[in-house]
């Protein structure tokens, strides 16, 4: 069995009503046979998820990877902004400054943003949207916003703008505020379909939601899963991988998704605390405990830089990153330990 390089290519949201025929047509399960790998492919969120099964029966592999799969389409429909009818798009649109009771699941994952928000001194911010609209994406208008525009529109971001009642399990938003679960969700999808796998008896399997990655276990024959890093100024090559076993990756760029304003680029992650748009990182890759802490910290190291981020590295235990910086630098935080090689 040959180690196995896993791209982490992420992909440009899609429109929901895509998003379900696509899951008709695309969960396409590649049989195995004894030492190979059982694959499950979905497209959701947006994007493409991918569970990698070795070394069960084909016939519990299958059914494993189906409640996964059916797993991030349930949570897609909780948790996506880009369906009017998820729970979270109900929030929105009814709090105005009132407490909503919401489903314990939203409450937790919400609590969970509120701490990383928390934690990154706001660089990842849970309502951070209407500024990231602001710019050009989620189907905001592409233009330079002025100063003005941005001074107005911060005055309705800020997570301790969330007021979280614990004992009610409600959620009220206050000045105008919302919930974009888009620096999160998918992590937290993954991190449920993990639940999933190991309660099915899975000891060695990847799942992949849009380059948020969870590994169970290693390959057989192999002690770590090894995951391709992607060179952000060059996606048809790697800069190099990590070995990962029972912990998570994720990785946050501006090269895939990004607009163009008078000939410039101005990528999609954007720095909630300034309400301009990063370009001092060009890609971070952050290994965590859990891809909810991956997928919420690649979105907040990248906007604080390698600097800033020390202090988060330290704080959560397990966390380890690299940052990719123009000029082709590149930065470290925590301790790999033979476990990341990079190429020349
Ligand atoms: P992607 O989801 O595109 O793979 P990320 O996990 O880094 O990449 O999340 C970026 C998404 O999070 C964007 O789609 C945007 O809606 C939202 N976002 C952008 N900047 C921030 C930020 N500073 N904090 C929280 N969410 C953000
Ligand atoms: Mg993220």
């Amino acid at each position: 069995m040959e180690n196995r390089d896993i791209d982490m290519k992420k992909y440009n949201p899609a429109p929901a009503v895509l998003s379900v025929l696509l899951f008709c047509l695309m969960s396409l399960p590649s049989c195995a046979r004894d030492g190979e790998a059982f694959v499950m492919q979905t497209f959701v969120m947006g994007t493409r998820g991918a569970i990698t099964i070795y070394g069960l029966p084909a016939e519990d592999a299958g059914s494993a990877a189906s409640e996964a799969t059916r797993e991030m389409h349930r949570i897609e429909s909780v948790m996506s902004t880009w369906k009017e009818d998820s729970e979270i798009s109900r929030l929105n649109r009814d709090s105005r400054g009132m407490p909503v009771r919401v489903s314990s699941e939203l409450f937790m994952l919400l609590e969970k943003a509120y701490r990383f928000s928390e934690l990154t001194d706001g660089a990842f911010d849970v309502t951070a949207k209407p500024v990231v609209k602001l710019w050009g994406f989620q189907g905001g208008e592409v233009k330079l916003p002025t100063d003005a525009e941005i001074t107005g529109t911060l005055e309705h971001v800020g997570w301790r703008k969330i007021i979280l009642d614990e004992e009610d399990t409600t959620v009220a938003l206050t000045d105008g505020a919302g919930i974009d679960l888009g620096g999160i969700g998918k992590g937290y999808a993954v991190d449920r379909c993990v639940e999933i796998l190991k309660k099915r008896g899975a000891e060695s399997a990847l799942v992949d939601l849009g380059g948020n990655m969870f590994a169970i276990g290693a390959p057989p024959g192999h002690e770590a899963w090894s995951i391709g890093i992607r060179d952000p100024q060059d996606q048809s090559s790697l800069i190099g991988k990590v070995l990962i076993s029972d912990e998570a990756v994720a990785t946050s760029g501006n090269y895939e998704n990004f607009v163009m304003i008078d000939g410039r680029r101005y990528g999609h992650i954007v720095d909630p605390r300034t309400g301009r748009t990063v370009d001092h990182v060009l890609g971070v890759t952050v290994v965590a405990p859990s891809a909810t802490a991956s997928d919420a910290l690649s979105t907040g190291l990248f906007v604080l830089g390698p600097e800033e981020s020390l202090r988060i590295g330290e704080t959560v235990p397990g966390t380890r990153a690299i940052f990719a910086l123009p000029g082709d630098v590149f930065e470290f935080i925590g301790n790999f330990g033979g476990k990341l090689e990079l190429f020349e």
